[in-house]
């Protein structure tokens, strides 16, 4: 990229998705939920209401441009946020173009809340992959790891993931984000496996919050409860089957602007950060200084590891 996009970032390193181009069509950070374990920090839009929250010719324009020069380089051209992309009311027209324009594969990763209103489900159809999430299997789990708007009810949700696997020829990648102490009890895990029953998934990918979340207290489960769980759920991948993701930044025309743009959907780990900038040929403390210079990103720890992590504006 020779110039700053706005709406588009990457590609990112996607566990799921290989070579994803991010797409943001909603500020940071527009949400329906307010997840414990949000890697973006809390929600500071906590709506339902659709609109466009940000101008779809420009982010169709960013995608194309973007798509022309990386071209092959692109698995999924992934719309994802900053925050949860159904709230845009013109998604499904931006991923109708981005197919026909560009003719590389669509993702949607949406937490599925609002799949119950007809609109919503329509607008991803065209998707070829839609990853929506269910962390919990009963209203109660559900109000305290996802912190939903108030207008939004656990059964109507869950119907509407139901309803929306009916229609949708499409892959249809469930994630459940498992948190320790909280929804990795056995017990809690056959609830859900019910509810995971009900919509049938293409697949079922369990995930960790091994990443700084929402809520400091928030932490993920031992390596034998996951397998536990992946069992007890179905999964065939879970976070330690996956290899660690790596980053690239050859597609941005600065690595100080690189690593504060990866780490607004991603946070990164220290690690990470050198050794992403050694293998472009980089002096990572002199890039990571002036990465924190610039105060849009601060350092954090969390499980024992410091990380780079994006701060929301107030
Ligand atoms: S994890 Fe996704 S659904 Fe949950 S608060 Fe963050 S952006 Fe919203």
């Amino acid at each position: 990229m020779e110039k700053k996009y706005h709406y588009v970032f990457g590609p990112a390193p996607s566990r799921r998705l290989g070579r994803s181009l991010g797409v943001r069509v909603v500020p940071l950070k527009a949400c329906s939920y307010n997840c414990i374990y949000c890697q973006l920090g809390r929600t500071n839009i906590l709506t339902t209401e659709r609109k466009e929250w940000l101008p779809s010719h420009e982010i169709l324009r960013e995608i194309i441009e973007v798509a022309d020069r990386l071209g092959e380089k692109i698995d999924y051209i992934t719309f994802l946020g900053d925050g949860e992309p159904t709230l845009h009311s013109k998604l499904g027209w931006l991923i109708e173009k981005t197919k026909t324009e560009t003719g590389i594969k669509v993702a949607v990763l949406t937490n599925g809340s609002l799949l119950y209103i007809d609109e919503v489900a329509e607008s991803l159809l065209e998707a070829d992959l839609v990853s929506p999430k269910l962390d919990a299997g009963n209203e109660r789990l559900f109000r305290i790891i996802n912190r939903p708007h108030p207008s939004i009810k656990y059964n109507e949700m869950l119907n509407g993931l139901i309803e929306f696997r009916r229609k949708y020829r499409g892959f249809l990648w469930l994630e459940v984000m498992l948190i320790n102490q909280l929804n990795d009890t056995i017990p809690h895990l056959r609830e859900l496996a019910e509810k995971i029953q009900l919509i049938k998934p293409d697949n079922i990918f369990i995930n960790t919050p091994i990443r700084p979340p929402a809520e400091e207290w928030v932490k993920p489960p031992t390596s034998d409860r996951i397998l536990k769980a992946a069992q007890i759920l179905g999964a065939k991948k879970t976070p330690i089957t996956l290899p660690q993701p790596e980053f690239h930044i050859e597609a941005y025309p600065d690595p100080v602007e690189a690593i504060i743009d990866i780490t607004r959907t991603h946070p990164m780990s220290l690690d990470e950060v050198k050794q992403t900038l050694m293998n472009y040929g980089y002096n990572p403390n002199e890039i990571i200084r002036r990465v924190l210079e610039t105060g849009q990103v601060s350092k954090r720890q969390y499980m024992g590891k410091y990380y780079l992590v994006y701060r929301q504006p107030r």
